[in-house]
């Protein structure tokens, strides 16, 4: 295991965007340069070597990294994420907004995020299994429930999750100490269902109470979704469980559309087992494409599926008055200017989908309880704490930082928290 120089992440774009955005939110709190130059840079970096032997007998050498980007306000926590063009710049970024994200989120964590350069695709079970495995053995000495907890991001899963745990179980020796070194297990290893619903079930919930501060509350109000995958289905649910009209739902085949409304347990079964939600054919639908999508005349819409899908290019035409970003990254900033100018509330993403790390922390708390909560205790405390986040972050944003986005107001809120535990615990 060897620490990084910072060389080897400063010329990433991903990593040269998070020190911009930390730059603009120093700028708002009024803080000099020398506390950015503390934040952008992670506590420690680590890589491993993590050798394989393939199902074809060769040995093969993967590289994984885990960024540990600040602990002021207690242990690291972020994902892992297996993808072959995965950076160290990339880790360290994502690990920067992990801090910005659970501090927003009011949880006790600093900020974390993994990585291993592969393509999963191309393993198959055993060898990813093996791969999962060495890493965390790798990395097992700089981890553990009170030091940095990781969780699944992209191509990782409960199963991934599950083998991390065992092998630290089996390094410690204490299985039941283990459970809290990985959150979003499975629920027969410590894990809680309701973290499969959270980030979507958040995204709602921020989307709940933003149309009670901006459109006169939820109900009957028509919602567009993109993304039909494990974030836009559950936002779908939940939203027409109070009462909203999901109006268009979509996946990478395209979107459907019925102004009267979708059948959203119907779209879900269709998802599950056609793959496609276009082969939907309940009532009036229509299929429209993912743009037209973005553009159709709704009280909310919910970005679901990626980054970048709200630019510049079509900012003028989306006619919603509200956006919950589930989504990492949907809306650029030249997007953001145009829609904040026209009266467009945009609940950015590091409040509006942190439902999932939310609900982590709450397994993580159940974990040391010895598995005391209850899915529907746990779903109840998301719902207070994503509604108390949302309302102090507008309040905030309302009484000091309106000239600008939402999200201004969100990171400023984020930083200056981080920043205060710092000058608590004499770090600067
Ligand atoms: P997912 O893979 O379950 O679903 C993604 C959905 O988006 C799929 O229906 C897919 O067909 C669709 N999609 C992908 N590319 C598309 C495109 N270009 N146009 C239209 N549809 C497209 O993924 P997910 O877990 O629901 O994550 C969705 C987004 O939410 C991602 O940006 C992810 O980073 C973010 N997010 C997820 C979580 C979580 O806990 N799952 C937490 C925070 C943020």
């Amino acid at each position: 295991m060897t620490e990084i120089p910072a060389a080897l992440y400063e010329n990433d774009p991903t990593y040269q965007m998070a020190v911009k955005q930390l730059r603009e939110a120093a700028k708002l709190l009024g803080l000099p340069d020398e506390i950015v130059e503390v934040l952008r840079h992670p506590e420690k970096l680590v890589q491993v070597k993590i050798p394989i032997r393939r199902d074809n007998g060769k040995i093969e050498v993967y590289l994984g990294w885990r960024s540990q980007h600040n602990s002021a306000l207690g242990p690291y926590k972020g994902g892992i994420r297996y993808r072959e063009d995965v950076t160290p710049g990339e880790v360290v970024a994502l690990s920067m907004w992990m801090t910005w994200k659970n501090s927003l989120a009011g949880i006790p964590y600093g900020g974390g995020k993994g990585g291993i350069r592969v393509n999963p695709k191309q393993l198959s079970q055993r060898e990813l299994e093996e791969l999962s495995r060495k890493y965390f053995a790798a990395i097992a000495k700089d981890i553990g429930p009170d030091v940095d907890i990781p969780a699944p991001d992209v191509y990782t899963n409960p199963q991934t999750m599950a083998w991390y745990y065992d092998e630290y179980a089996k390094i410690i020796g204490k299985p039941s100490y283990a459970w809290g070194v990985v959150t979003a297990k499975p629920v027969e290893i410590g894990g809680l269902y309701a973290r499969v619903v959270s980030t979507g079930y958040g995204t709602a919930l921020a989307a709940r109470e933003a149309a009670k501060r901006w459109i006169g509350g939820i109900e009957g109000k028509t919602v567009a979704i993109q993304g039909f995958g494990n974030v836009g289905q559950y936002a779908a649910k939940y939203l027409k469980e109070w009462g909203a009209i999901v109006v268009a739902v979509s996946d990478r085949s395209g979107a459907i559309y019925d102004p009267n409304g979708i059948d959203v347990e119907e779209a879900m079964r269709v998802k599950a087992e056609t793959r496609k939600v276009t082969n939907y054919k309940k009532g009036d639908v229509k299929i429209i494409s993912n743009e037209e999508l973005l553009e159709l005349p709704v009280d909310i819409l919910i970005p679901a599926a990626t980054e970048n899908v709200i630019t510049k290019a079509n900012a003028d035409r989306i006619k919603a008055k509200v956006i919950s970003e589930g989504a990492n990254g949907p809306t650029t900033p030249e997007a953001e200017e145009i829609l904040h100018k026209k009266g467009v509330m945009i609940v950015p993403d590091i409040l509006a989908n942190a439902g999932g790390v939310t609900m982590s922390w709450i397994e993580w708390c159940n974990n040391r309880m010895g598995g005391w909560l209850t899915d529907e205790e746990a779903l109840e405390r998301l719902d207070r704490i994503m509604t108390r986040n949302f309302n102090r972050v507008f309040d905030e944003w309302q009484k000091k930082y309106s000239e600008y986005p939402m999200r201004a107001a969100a990171y400023a809120i984020a930083v200056d928290r981080v920043v205060r535990a710092m000058k608590l615990r004499g770090w600067i």
